[in-house]
Protein backbone atom coordinates (compact mmCIF):
# COMPACT_ATOMS: atom_id res chain seq x y z
CA UNK A 1 0.00 0.00 0.00
CA UNK A 2 1.55 3.67 -0.94
CA UNK A 3 1.47 5.48 2.14
CA UNK A 4 0.33 9.54 0.93
CA UNK A 5 0.23 11.91 3.74
CA UNK A 6 -2.15 15.36 3.61
CA UNK A 7 0.54 17.52 2.95
CA UNK A 8 4.30 16.78 3.73
CA UNK A 9 6.50 20.14 3.37
CA UNK A 10 9.69 18.77 3.59
CA UNK A 11 9.90 17.92 -0.31
CA UNK A 12 8.27 21.05 -0.96
CA UNK A 13 11.09 23.08 0.69
CA UNK A 14 13.97 20.30 -0.26
CA UNK A 15 13.68 21.60 -3.89
CA UNK A 16 15.12 25.22 -3.39
CA UNK A 17 17.64 23.87 -0.94
CA UNK A 18 20.65 25.43 -1.92
CA UNK A 19 19.13 28.74 -2.59
CA UNK A 20 17.31 28.85 0.97
CA UNK A 21 20.78 27.93 2.39
CA UNK A 22 22.55 30.36 0.71
CA UNK A 23 19.76 33.30 1.76
CA UNK A 24 20.03 31.64 5.43
CA UNK A 25 23.99 32.27 5.08
CA UNK A 26 23.61 35.80 3.46
CA UNK A 27 21.72 37.03 6.42
CA UNK A 28 23.78 35.62 9.40
CA UNK A 29 26.75 36.63 7.17
CA UNK A 30 25.38 40.42 7.22
CA UNK A 31 24.24 40.16 10.82
CA UNK A 32 21.21 42.22 10.70
CA UNK A 33 17.75 40.92 11.62
CA UNK A 34 15.42 42.77 11.73
CA UNK A 35 13.93 45.49 8.78
CA UNK A 36 16.95 45.54 6.86
CA UNK A 37 17.98 45.12 3.42
CA UNK A 38 15.92 41.59 2.96
CA UNK A 39 12.58 42.78 3.69
CA UNK A 40 12.78 45.80 1.40
CA UNK A 41 13.69 43.76 -1.43
CA UNK A 42 11.02 41.38 -0.53
CA UNK A 43 8.28 44.14 -0.51
CA UNK A 44 9.32 45.06 -3.62
CA UNK A 45 9.42 42.32 -5.86
CA UNK A 46 6.04 41.14 -3.96
CA UNK A 47 4.18 44.51 -4.39
CA UNK A 48 5.63 43.97 -7.97
CA UNK A 49 4.36 40.25 -8.50
CA UNK A 50 0.68 41.29 -7.34
CA UNK A 51 0.63 44.26 -9.45
CA UNK A 52 0.32 47.20 -6.86
CA UNK A 53 2.65 49.78 -5.58
CA UNK A 54 2.72 48.86 -1.74
CA UNK A 55 3.87 45.74 0.38
CA UNK A 56 4.25 45.74 4.03
CA UNK A 57 6.12 42.41 5.52
CA UNK A 58 4.45 41.73 8.85
CA UNK A 59 4.38 38.62 11.58
CA UNK A 60 1.65 36.74 9.89
CA UNK A 61 -1.64 36.61 8.33
CA UNK A 62 -3.92 37.68 10.89
CA UNK A 63 -1.87 40.79 11.80
CA UNK A 64 -1.93 41.79 8.22
CA UNK A 65 -5.80 41.87 8.42
CA UNK A 66 -5.86 43.15 11.96
CA UNK A 67 -3.91 46.05 10.77
CA UNK A 68 -5.68 47.03 7.84
CA UNK A 69 -8.79 47.13 9.85
CA UNK A 70 -6.82 49.19 12.62
CA UNK A 71 -5.03 51.84 9.90
CA UNK A 72 -8.89 52.39 8.32
CA UNK A 73 -9.64 53.18 11.93
CA UNK A 74 -12.43 50.88 11.73
CA UNK A 75 -13.91 50.09 15.61
CA UNK A 76 -16.28 49.60 17.70
CA UNK A 77 -19.78 50.28 16.45
CA UNK A 78 -18.36 49.23 12.84
CA UNK A 79 -19.29 46.42 11.10
CA UNK A 80 -17.41 44.31 8.22
CA UNK A 81 -19.01 41.82 5.83
CA UNK A 82 -17.18 38.60 6.05
CA UNK A 83 -18.01 34.75 4.52
CA UNK A 84 -19.82 32.60 6.91
CA UNK A 85 -17.40 29.24 6.20
CA UNK A 86 -13.99 31.26 6.21
CA UNK A 87 -11.77 30.32 8.49
CA UNK A 88 -11.59 31.66 12.00
CA UNK A 89 -8.84 34.26 11.31
CA UNK A 90 -10.63 35.79 9.34
CA UNK A 91 -13.11 36.52 11.74
CA UNK A 92 -10.67 37.61 14.60
CA UNK A 93 -8.72 39.92 12.49
CA UNK A 94 -12.31 41.94 13.17
CA UNK A 95 -13.17 41.27 16.49
CA UNK A 96 -9.74 42.18 17.60
CA UNK A 97 -10.64 45.49 16.33
CA UNK A 98 -14.18 45.67 18.47
CA UNK A 99 -15.84 45.79 15.12
CA UNK A 100 -18.89 43.47 14.55
CA UNK A 101 -18.30 40.73 11.69
CA UNK A 102 -21.30 40.22 10.02
CA UNK A 103 -21.95 36.73 7.84
CA UNK A 104 -22.97 36.23 4.83
CA UNK A 105 -23.63 32.58 3.00
CA UNK A 106 -21.35 31.70 0.70
CA UNK A 107 -22.02 29.92 -2.76
CA UNK A 108 -21.60 26.30 -2.37
CA UNK A 109 -20.35 25.55 -5.62
CA UNK A 110 -17.51 27.85 -4.88
CA UNK A 111 -17.02 27.96 -1.81
CA UNK A 112 -16.53 31.93 -1.91
CA UNK A 113 -18.52 34.55 -0.71
CA UNK A 114 -22.21 34.93 -2.73
CA UNK A 115 -22.25 38.56 -4.11
CA UNK A 116 -25.80 38.03 -4.25
CA UNK A 117 -26.32 37.70 -0.59
CA UNK A 118 -24.71 40.84 0.38
CA UNK A 119 -26.48 43.87 -0.04
CA UNK A 120 -29.36 42.38 2.17
CA UNK A 121 -26.78 42.56 5.08
CA UNK A 122 -25.46 46.15 4.25
CA UNK A 123 -26.78 48.56 7.20
CA UNK A 124 -25.63 52.21 8.10
CA UNK A 125 -23.18 50.70 10.20
CA UNK A 126 -21.32 48.92 7.05
CA UNK A 127 -17.35 50.02 6.81
CA UNK A 128 -15.88 47.35 4.65
CA UNK A 129 -16.08 43.90 2.70
CA UNK A 130 -13.48 41.45 3.71
CA UNK A 131 -13.43 39.11 0.25
CA UNK A 132 -11.42 35.77 1.06
CA UNK A 133 -10.21 33.92 -1.84
CA UNK A 134 -11.09 30.41 -0.34
CA UNK A 135 -8.96 27.72 -1.02
CA UNK A 136 -6.62 29.19 -3.79
CA UNK A 137 -9.61 30.25 -5.68
CA UNK A 138 -9.89 34.08 -6.39
CA UNK A 139 -13.03 35.81 -5.59
CA UNK A 140 -15.23 36.67 -8.75
CA UNK A 141 -15.14 40.56 -7.92
CA UNK A 142 -17.44 42.39 -10.58
CA UNK A 143 -20.23 42.27 -8.51
CA UNK A 144 -18.74 43.19 -5.13
CA UNK A 145 -16.93 45.93 -6.70
CA UNK A 146 -20.13 47.58 -7.86
CA UNK A 147 -21.61 47.04 -4.53
CA UNK A 148 -18.50 48.91 -2.52
CA UNK A 149 -18.74 51.73 -4.92
CA UNK A 150 -22.61 51.81 -4.44
CA UNK A 151 -22.56 52.31 -0.78
CA UNK A 152 -18.78 53.59 -0.26
CA UNK A 153 -17.72 50.22 1.30
CA UNK A 154 -13.33 49.39 1.61
CA UNK A 155 -12.65 46.07 0.26
CA UNK A 156 -10.13 44.06 2.08
CA UNK A 157 -9.14 40.80 0.25
CA UNK A 158 -7.77 37.75 2.85
CA UNK A 159 -5.19 36.42 0.23
CA UNK A 160 -3.61 34.14 3.00
CA UNK A 161 -4.77 31.16 1.00
CA UNK A 162 -4.54 32.81 -2.95
CA UNK A 163 -0.90 33.73 -3.76
CA UNK A 164 -0.73 34.28 -7.44
CA UNK A 165 -4.75 33.57 -8.39
CA UNK A 166 -6.19 35.71 -10.98
CA UNK A 167 -9.36 37.51 -11.34
CA UNK A 168 -9.55 39.37 -14.89
CA UNK A 169 -5.91 39.27 -15.78
CA UNK A 170 -4.83 41.06 -12.06
CA UNK A 171 -3.56 39.07 -9.11
CA UNK A 172 -5.12 38.90 -5.73
CA UNK A 173 -3.77 41.50 -3.70
CA UNK A 174 -4.85 44.08 -6.11
CA UNK A 175 -8.45 43.30 -6.28
CA UNK A 176 -9.56 45.47 -3.44
CA UNK A 177 -8.10 48.70 -1.48
CA UNK A 178 -5.97 46.24 0.80
CA UNK A 179 -5.34 43.02 1.43
CA UNK A 180 -3.77 40.42 4.03
CA UNK A 181 -1.58 37.75 3.08
CA UNK A 182 0.20 34.93 4.79
CA UNK A 183 3.03 33.19 4.62
CA UNK A 184 2.49 30.43 7.11
CA UNK A 185 4.70 27.29 5.81
CA UNK A 186 1.78 25.33 4.43
CA UNK A 187 0.73 27.81 2.23
CA UNK A 188 1.08 27.97 -1.47
CA UNK A 189 3.97 30.95 -0.87
CA UNK A 190 5.44 29.69 2.28
CA UNK A 191 7.92 30.61 4.69
CA UNK A 192 10.34 28.65 7.36
CA UNK A 193 7.87 29.84 10.10
CA UNK A 194 5.20 32.82 10.29
CA UNK A 195 5.36 35.68 7.96
CA UNK A 196 2.79 37.53 6.63
CA UNK A 197 2.20 40.84 4.08
CA UNK A 198 -0.02 43.62 3.34
CA UNK A 199 -0.86 44.66 -0.46
CA UNK A 200 -2.29 48.23 -1.22
CA UNK A 201 -1.95 50.71 -4.04
CA UNK A 202 -2.86 53.43 -1.14
CA UNK A 203 0.38 55.29 -0.41
CA UNK A 204 -1.17 56.97 3.11
CA UNK A 205 -2.31 53.35 4.40
CA UNK A 206 0.66 51.46 3.59
CA UNK A 207 2.72 54.26 5.48
CA UNK A 208 0.15 53.63 8.83
CA UNK A 209 1.01 49.99 8.92
CA UNK A 210 4.89 50.54 8.39
CA UNK A 211 4.39 52.21 11.67
CA UNK A 212 1.96 49.92 13.07
CA UNK A 213 3.81 46.81 12.95
CA UNK A 214 6.65 48.79 14.44
CA UNK A 215 4.99 49.72 17.45
CA UNK A 216 3.54 52.21 15.83
CA UNK A 217 7.06 54.53 15.40
CA UNK A 218 8.42 55.68 12.06
CA UNK A 219 11.18 57.32 14.21
CA UNK A 220 12.68 55.21 16.76
CA UNK A 221 11.34 56.25 20.37
CA UNK A 222 8.45 58.40 19.01
CA UNK A 223 5.20 56.93 18.98
CA UNK A 224 2.30 58.10 16.28
CA UNK A 225 -0.09 55.37 17.00
CA UNK A 226 -0.91 52.22 19.61
CA UNK A 227 1.01 49.80 17.49
CA UNK A 228 2.25 46.14 17.69
CA UNK A 229 5.53 44.43 17.08
CA UNK A 230 4.27 42.46 13.86
CA UNK A 231 7.40 42.45 11.93
CA UNK A 232 8.53 40.28 9.26
CA UNK A 233 11.90 38.86 9.76
CA UNK A 234 15.06 38.87 7.54
CA UNK A 235 15.46 35.96 7.83
CA UNK A 236 12.08 34.66 6.73
CA UNK A 237 12.32 37.84 4.07
CA UNK A 238 14.96 36.23 2.20
CA UNK A 239 13.84 32.60 2.29
CA UNK A 240 10.66 34.17 0.63
CA UNK A 241 11.99 35.95 -1.94
CA UNK A 242 13.96 32.49 -2.70
CA UNK A 243 10.51 31.26 -3.09
CA UNK A 244 8.40 33.54 -4.65
CA UNK A 245 10.71 32.82 -8.32
CA UNK A 246 8.92 29.10 -7.91
CA UNK A 247 5.41 30.45 -6.91
CA UNK A 248 4.18 30.63 -10.55
CA UNK A 249 5.92 27.09 -11.72
CA UNK A 250 4.39 25.45 -8.32
CA UNK A 251 0.78 27.13 -8.67
CA UNK A 252 1.09 25.36 -12.42
CA UNK A 253 1.85 22.00 -11.04
CA UNK A 254 -1.32 22.30 -8.52
CA UNK A 255 -3.28 23.25 -11.76
CA UNK A 256 -2.20 19.70 -13.24
CA UNK A 257 -2.84 17.40 -10.07
CA UNK A 258 -6.16 19.37 -9.61
CA UNK A 259 -7.23 19.11 -13.92
CA UNK A 260 -6.38 15.23 -13.35
CA UNK A 261 -8.28 14.70 -9.94
CA UNK A 262 -11.03 16.56 -11.85
CA UNK A 263 -11.25 14.74 -14.84
CA UNK A 264 -10.33 11.17 -13.46
CA UNK A 265 -12.29 11.11 -10.03
CA UNK A 266 -15.84 9.28 -11.17
CA UNK A 267 -17.93 8.74 -8.37
CA UNK A 268 -21.25 9.70 -7.28
CA UNK A 269 -21.09 10.05 -4.37
CA UNK A 270 -18.08 12.93 -4.72
CA UNK A 271 -18.82 16.53 -5.54
CA UNK A 272 -15.62 17.99 -7.15
CA UNK A 273 -15.05 21.56 -7.06
CA UNK A 274 -16.36 23.91 -8.82
CA UNK A 275 -14.17 26.60 -11.53
CA UNK A 276 -15.03 29.39 -12.82
CA UNK A 277 -12.13 30.17 -14.36
CA UNK A 278 -8.54 28.20 -14.91
CA UNK A 279 -6.31 31.02 -14.22
CA UNK A 280 -8.72 31.65 -10.68
CA UNK A 281 -7.52 28.83 -9.19
CA UNK A 282 -4.12 28.58 -7.19
CA UNK A 283 -5.56 25.21 -5.30
CA UNK A 284 -4.01 26.02 -2.13
CA UNK A 285 -6.65 22.71 -1.56
CA UNK A 286 -8.02 20.50 -3.48
CA UNK A 287 -11.95 20.47 -2.06
CA UNK A 288 -14.38 17.76 -2.94
CA UNK A 289 -17.87 17.31 -0.77
CA UNK A 290 -19.52 14.11 0.08
CA UNK A 291 -22.43 13.54 1.84
CA UNK A 292 -21.28 10.37 2.96
CA UNK A 293 -17.30 12.78 3.94
CA UNK A 294 -16.92 11.19 7.54
CA UNK A 295 -17.32 7.51 6.14
CA UNK A 296 -14.92 8.49 2.99
CA UNK A 297 -11.93 9.80 5.03
CA UNK A 298 -11.96 7.10 7.24
CA UNK A 299 -11.85 4.82 4.21
CA UNK A 300 -9.39 6.83 2.37
CA UNK A 301 -6.95 6.90 5.95
CA UNK A 302 -7.50 3.15 5.95
CA UNK A 303 -6.16 3.21 2.46
CA UNK A 304 -2.80 5.38 3.37
CA UNK A 305 -4.49 8.62 1.91
CA UNK A 306 -4.31 11.76 4.61
CA UNK A 307 -6.86 14.15 4.27
CA UNK A 308 -8.22 17.46 6.56
CA UNK A 309 -11.25 18.85 6.78
CA UNK A 310 -11.12 22.46 6.09
CA UNK A 311 -13.04 23.32 8.61
CA UNK A 312 -14.75 21.31 10.75
CA UNK A 313 -16.63 24.07 12.60
CA UNK A 314 -18.21 27.09 10.96
CA UNK A 315 -17.03 30.41 12.99
CA UNK A 316 -20.52 30.72 14.22
CA UNK A 317 -20.58 27.75 16.01
CA UNK A 318 -17.13 28.16 17.72
CA UNK A 319 -16.76 28.30 21.64
CA UNK A 320 -14.78 31.22 20.89
CA UNK A 321 -18.06 33.16 19.36
CA UNK A 322 -20.56 31.84 21.92
CA UNK A 323 -22.58 34.89 21.12
CA UNK A 324 -23.30 33.51 17.43
CA UNK A 325 -23.59 29.80 18.62
CA UNK A 326 -27.70 29.72 18.64
CA UNK A 327 -27.82 31.66 14.75
CA UNK A 328 -28.22 29.35 12.06
CA UNK A 329 -25.98 29.71 8.57
CA UNK A 330 -27.26 26.56 6.83
CA UNK A 331 -24.47 26.62 4.01
CA UNK A 332 -21.79 27.07 6.31
CA UNK A 333 -23.20 23.99 8.67
CA UNK A 334 -23.49 21.91 5.69
CA UNK A 335 -20.27 22.32 3.99
CA UNK A 336 -18.68 21.77 7.38
CA UNK A 337 -20.23 18.57 7.30
CA UNK A 338 -19.61 17.44 3.46
CA UNK A 339 -16.04 19.44 2.49
CA UNK A 340 -12.76 16.87 2.33
CA UNK A 341 -9.34 18.14 1.37
CA UNK A 342 -7.32 15.62 -0.81
CA UNK A 343 -3.73 15.32 -0.71
CA UNK A 344 -2.38 18.29 -3.00
CA UNK A 345 1.12 19.90 -2.78
CA UNK A 346 3.77 20.99 -6.04
CA UNK A 347 5.77 17.46 -5.25
CA UNK A 348 2.80 15.12 -5.52
CA UNK A 349 3.80 12.33 -8.29
CA UNK A 350 1.82 10.84 -10.86
CA UNK A 351 1.75 7.74 -9.07
CA UNK A 352 0.40 9.10 -5.96
CA UNK A 353 -2.38 11.33 -7.54
CA UNK A 354 -3.56 7.93 -9.80
CA UNK A 355 -3.67 5.83 -6.45
CA UNK A 356 -5.77 8.76 -4.63
CA UNK A 357 -8.10 8.32 -8.16
CA UNK A 358 -8.48 4.97 -8.24
CA UNK A 359 -8.97 4.34 -4.74
CA UNK A 360 -11.63 7.23 -4.64
CA UNK A 361 -13.54 5.45 -7.47
CA UNK A 362 -13.51 2.35 -5.42
CA UNK A 363 -15.11 3.84 -2.45
CA UNK A 364 -18.92 2.61 -2.68
C1 LIG B 1 -3.80 30.98 7.12
C2 LIG B 1 -4.94 31.90 7.03
C3 LIG B 1 -4.98 33.11 7.74
C4 LIG B 1 -4.02 33.46 8.84
O1 LIG B 1 -2.69 33.45 8.52
P1 LIG B 1 -1.60 33.19 9.68
O2 LIG B 1 -0.33 33.53 9.01
O3 LIG B 1 -1.71 31.78 10.10
O4 LIG B 1 -1.92 34.16 10.78
C5 LIG B 1 -6.03 33.99 7.51
N1 LIG B 1 -7.01 33.68 6.65
C6 LIG B 1 -7.02 32.53 5.97
C7 LIG B 1 -8.14 32.26 5.01
C8 LIG B 1 -6.00 31.59 6.14
O5 LIG B 1 -6.04 30.44 5.47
Amino acid sequence: MIKIPFLDLKPVNEQYRAEIDAAIQRVLDRGWYLLGQEITDFEHVFASYCGVEHCVGVANGLDALTLIVQAYGFGPGDEILVPSNTYIATILSISRNGCTPVLVEPDERTFNIDPDEIEAKITPKTRAIMVVHLYGQAVQMGKIQAIARKYGLKIIEDAAQGHGALWNGKRTGSLGDAAGFSFYPGKNLGCLGDGGAVTTNDPELAEKIRALRNYGSHVKYQNLYKGANSRLDELQAAVLSVKLKYLDADNEKRREIARFYRAEILNPNVILPTVEDENAHIWHLFVIRSTRRDELQKYLAENGIGTQIHYPIPPHKQAAYSEWNHLSYPIAERLSREVLSLPMSPVLTKVEMEYVVERINQFG
